[in-house]
């Protein structure tokens, strides 16, 4: 049987590929995805006015490839009001006054609190200079931009940086830092800077979430497509030739071939390494080479009435316990107060693997209670709860890193590859690349 014929054959539908989808909405794309929704790791469900959310759920500000985007589909990205760096500790929520303070708050012994100051003023240091480099130079492009910050104190993990820390610091810090997957032992210094950078640096960082859920965003992008991307889509194979990209996969159990003249592929490295016949030696080592940890996320719907303590805090860190962070999603929708609220939390790297094999309900109840532990006021009003499980779950920066990153932007012809692990900016790097990619598909 003939193969059937398209001008672009996307593979995978999380946002990098409809990213890319989106810039080539006018000709004939079709998306293949594995699953039965798109979005990949980004997912967020609408209820009433408030959505719960499993993936990701704050981006980068008007002037990146995400907010660009967010403007030309009219998703409704709103700065986050709320405070990022609340903390629950011991029983005590500290969540404003300068961060300088927080020692001084917060339930440590006298040996932690003295390490606490010494290491947040060092850090400090540390993310003001990862400002300086990060800042975007006039008519930089994206992929220098990267290579820059993958350089940036990318000789030694960030433990080698700070040295082992008391268990108390190291807790505040580890809870913040594992965010990316990576335990501060395996992550590059200036990727674990980058993440205080990113939370101290709202403006600067990913301080903005979308009103009705990320899901918004996905759905406007998938829209002009239609049935043109299809589900339940296993892609096995894919070779390239003279003439353009052969495409094999299993379609819902039905072995299919497509062809195009080119392909753009968004799956994890891994599996992307196994997919791509003919990669150059370089960028088959450098897809293997990436390394993910796990994540397990939660997200809770509550029926409380009336103003609550938690309306101006949009993120808090949770050090020693079974989760890590908890994020109000709803705080983007404040000063207006609405019936309930929305709470997302999760376990990432080693809290998450600790875990991974314990039954939803368990893991749930788990999660439910470390809720309830920072707000024991939701007793008796959590009305509904969601579980997901990620793995591979996010890309970290490992020590030396910076070193592939030539070998992963190398052009590979008719094939061309997007997704966040090509960089270390998240849905940010999804963007990005997938419109590059589309771009370059676009010459084919
Ligand atoms: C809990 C959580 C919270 C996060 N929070 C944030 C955040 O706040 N901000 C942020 O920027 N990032 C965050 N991230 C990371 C962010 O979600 C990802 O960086 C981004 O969504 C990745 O998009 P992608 O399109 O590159 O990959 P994916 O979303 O993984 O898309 C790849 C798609 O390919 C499909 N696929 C895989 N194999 C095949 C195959 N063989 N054939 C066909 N299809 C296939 C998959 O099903 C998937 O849909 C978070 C991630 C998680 C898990």
């Amino acid at each position: 049987m003939e193969p059937e014929q398209h001008d672009v054959i996307v593979i995978g539908a999380g946002i990098a590929g409809l990213s890319a989808a989106w810039d080539l909405r006018d000709r004939d794309v079709v998306v293949l995805e594995r699953a039965r929704r798109v979005g990949g790791r980004i997912w967020s469900e609408q209820r009433g006015d408030l959505w719960l959310n499993l993936g990701a759920h704050v981006y980068a500000g008007d002037d990146s490839a995400a907010g660009t985007l967010m403007r030309e589909v009219g998703a409704e990205p709103r700065d986050i009001p709320g405070v990022l760096t609340g903390v629950s500790y011991k029983g005590r929520l500290v969540a404003d006054g300068p961060l300088e303070l927080y020692p001084f708050k917060l339930p440590l012994s006298l040996r932690g609190r003295a390490e606490f100051v010494r290491t947040g003023l060092r850090l400090r240091k540390l993310v003001a200079q990862y400002g300086e480099m990060a800042r975007q130079r006039p008519r930089e492009q994206p992929a220098a931009l990267q290579q820059r910050m993958l350089e940036f104190m990318d000789d030694r993990s960030f433990t080698d940086e700070l040295g082992v820390l008391h268990p108390e610091v190291d807790a505040f810090f580890r809870c913040t830092l594992t965010r990316g997957t990576g335990e501060p032992e395996q992550i590059a210094a200036g990727y674990g800077v980058g993440y205080f950078h990113l939370a101290w640096n709202k403006e600067d960082g990913l301080g903005r979430n979308i009103v009705g859920g990320p899901q918004t965003l996905i759905d406007g992008l998938a829209a002009p497509h239609g049935d043109r991307i299809r589900f339940g889509v296993v892609v096995n194979r894919i070779t390239q030739d003279a003439d353009g990209v052969t495409v094999e996969c299993d379609d819902n159990g039905t072995r299919r071939t497509l062809r195009a003249k080119a392909a753009i592929v968004t799956t994890p490295s891994h599996v992307t390494a196994e997919l791509v016949a003919g990669l150059p030696a370089a960028t088959d080592a450098a897809l293997r080479a990436i390394t993910y940890g796990p994540m397990i996320s939660a997200a809770f719907l509550t029926d409380e009435e009336g103003p609550q303590r938690w309306d101006d805090i949009y993120a808090i860190a949770t050090p020693g316990r079974a989760t890590s962070m908890l994020f109000n999603m709803g705080n983007v929708l404040m000063p207006q107060r609405h019936r309930g609220s929305s709470f997302m939390s999760y376990s990432s790297a080693d809290l998450a693997r600790r875990i991974m094999g314990e039954p939803d309900e368990t893991i749930l109840d788990t999660y439910q209670a470390e809720l309830e532990n920072v707000f024991p006021e939701l007793q008796g009003h959590v009305v509904e709860r969601l579980l997901h499980r990620t793995d591979p779950g996010i890309p970290y920066p490992f020590v030396g890193r910076s070193r592939i990153q030539p070998a992963l932007m190398e052009p590979l012809g008719r094939v061309h590859l997007a997704g966040d692990y090509l960089g270390s900016w998240y849905a940010e790097t999804s963007v990005w690349t997938g419109r590059q990619a589309a771009a370059a598909a676009k010459q084919q």
